[in-house]
């Protein structure tokens, strides 16, 4: 075994605070908890070894800076070390490895860049604890506004202001950690699939076009609860029985959107809240969450329009009233066109298959791309199963997308 791939496996640990990957519970790391805070020392203690200058940002992003240049741009690249709940120890961990892995590579061979290199570790990326997703990157993308989740708390009732308070965050100076455009050239992450397209496509390495944001849709349905074994059948307002057709409608219609769609599309029903849930009485309400997602915003945007027109038709035609909220709505992320050219190149020179593809799931990246050209790779992840203790990818395929960072590194901070 290459010093590189031992190296990998010894900081894949050590980033995860274990000493073996077999661990049948997997990782708990929630955002801004004492393990949290554990992971982000240990990234500390990794990036001081390499010789890089550690320091932390108001929001507690961990940042590890090859500074050659004060005047030089700078190329950022990270992921995060939180995870969900039994959450697998690559989802992020793979990102921030990979990254320091790549300025190893280069130490290694006396590389002198042109251009500062920083390796950022986001703080809380994962919404497990809170709802509340890429905290850290928001923050220094200006796209965090600390007023409108102060108060969101976690199920045992800590609001997100304590916790981050609790975890170092001086809650008045936050706002200070948006971080200027001119502080950086450029944004790199590179990511476990969480899918099988890469395995599928005989590839090693997945280059990112855009990022799939969703559409969030609650169905609010209102019949009338009613006795189960006095109300006869055909005198019945079931909220239940009535809407139930949507949930097939949703698969069955995402189905035929992709049949003739050039970028996919998924829909799912994730959620649904009976009242009042009890064995003796008929549902009076329900309420479904529907999570629609594409990189073709209009595409999932009419998709979230059949399913009113739908609603409509049930309405008309059962006892039952039904309201539609849009809870989400957010565009979706196109990401460097240029930058995906030099991955692209940065593959080819390593001999490493290339395949382009969209991303399904939100990461740091989205919002670093709405301010830096910003770059995501995609690594393979064994059956694509993620946020699972189950989630694993091979070293073998974490030293492949070392290795294409520090190629892309070295092809963009090499002397003319
Ligand atoms: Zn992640």
């Amino acid at each position: 075994m290459s010093t590189l791939t031992t190296w990998l496996e010894e900081t894949l640990c050590t980033l995860n605070l274990t000493k073996t990957m077999d661990v049948p519970n997997g990782f708990t790391r929630l955002s801004f908890t004492n393990e949290e805070k554990s992971a982000h020392h240990a990234f500390q203690r990794v990036a001081r070894e390499l010789g890089l200058s550690v320091y932390e940002d108001e929001v507690c992003n961990q940042w590890a800076v090859w500074e050659v240049d004060p005047s030089a741009p700078t190329i950022a690249i990270g992921s995060h070390l939180d995870t969900v709940d039994n959450g697998g120890g690559y989802d992020g961990v793979a990102g921030v490895l990979s990254a320091l892995g790549a300025v190893k590579m280069l130490k290694d061979q006396n590389f002198q860049p042109t251009k500062n290199i920083a390796v950022v570790c986001f703080v809380s990326e994962e919404s497990a604890r809170f709802g509340v997703s890429t905290i850290g990157s928001k923050a220094i993308s200006s796209k965090l506004n600390k007023e409108e989740i102060a108060d969101v708390t976690d199920r045992d009732g800590i609001t997100i202001k304590q916790a981050m308070e609790d975890f170092g965050v001086n809650w008045q100076t936050l706002d200070n950690v948006t971080l200027p455009v001119q502080k950086l050239e450029s944004f790199l992450e590179l990511h476990i699939e969480q899918s099988t397209q890469l395995v599928e496509q005989n590839a090693d390495i997945g280059i990112i076009n855009g990022v799939a944001c969703p559409v969030r849709l609650k169905v609010h349905v209102k019949g009338m609860a009613n006795h189960t074994g006095t109300t006869p059948m055909h005198n019945r307002q079931d909220a239940f029985v009535s809407i139930a057709p949507l949930v097939n409608f949703v698969q069955e219609e995402a189905l035929k959107a992709n049949e003739t769609a050039t970028s996919p599309l998924v829909a799912t029903v994730s959620t649904m809240q009976l009242k009042p849930n009890a064995m003796n009485v008929i549902p009076g309400e329900i309420e479904l969450g529907i999570d629609i997602r594409s990189v073709d915003d209009d595409l999932k945007r009419q998709f979230a329009k059949t399913i009113e027109t739908f609603c409509k038709e049930i309405e008309t035609k059962q006892d039952v009233t039904i309201s539609i909220t849009t809870l989400v709505d957010n565009d979706s992320v196109a990401l460097d066109p240029i930058i995906q050219g030099k991955l692209q190149e940065a593959c080819k020179t390593v001999g490493l298959s290339a395949h382009e593809m969209d991303s399904g799931a939100g990461h740091d990246v989205m919002n670093m791309a709405s301010k830096w050209p910003s770059g995501l790779i995609f690594i393979r992840c064994k059956d694509g199963v993620s946020h699972h203790p189950d989630e694993y990818a091979a070293i073998e395929d974490i030293e492949k997308g070392t290795t294409v960072f520090a190629t892309y590194l070295q092809q963009q901070t090499s002397k003319a």
